[in-house]
């Protein structure tokens, strides 16, 4: 059986906050807003993996009203997401994912969050790609104050 899930989010950038992106922290003046460490391409993950599955979404795991998650590094929450799902016999064949934010630039960082998002999901970087966009100058994105990140996986379980 092979299912497709699809994962979006969105947070916005502000100053005194850390920037963080596939369990890689990337120097930058400002960072993602959020409850936890605000990785926004860990977060798109996460729901692409539960939508594939049937497993609810980010927010009904992990409530932002539950101190527990407070600052929690985003890494943590996928370890304890893919931990679950690979329990039920599920297999990552893919994972592809867009990242959106006019700076600061992702792709010099690429294969560093490949090979983060690959060691805690246990596939390597091989299955997981990524690309970035900038927001052309328009909307949010464009004008630095927000990042959006955008994931797909194709999953199986024989
Ligand atoms: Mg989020």
């Amino acid at each position: 059986m092979l299912r497709i899930g699809l994962g979006r989010d969105l947070h916005r950038l502000v100053e005194g906050r850390r920037f963080v992106l596939g369990g890689v922290e990337i120097p930058f003046e400002k960072g993602e807003l959020g409850h936890s460490d605000g990785d926004v391409l860990i977060h798109a993950v996460i729901d692409a993996l539960l939508g594939a599955t049937g497993s609810g979404d980010i927010g009904a795991l992990f409530p932002p009203a539950d101190d527990t998650w407070k600052d929690a590094a985003s890494l943590e929450l996928l370890s304890i997401v893919w931990e679950k799902l690979r329990g039920e016999g599920w297999i990552i064949v893919n994972i592809d994912c867009v990242v959106s934010c006019e700076r600061p630039a992702v792709l010099p960082h690429r294969e560093k969050i490949r090979e983060t998002l690959g060691r805690v999901l246990g596939t390597g970087p091989g299955p997981i790609f990524l690309k970035g966009k900038t927001g052309e100058g328009s909307d949010a994105i464009g004008r630095g104050e927000a990042v959006e990140a955008v994931a797909v996986c194709l999953l199986e379980r024989r």
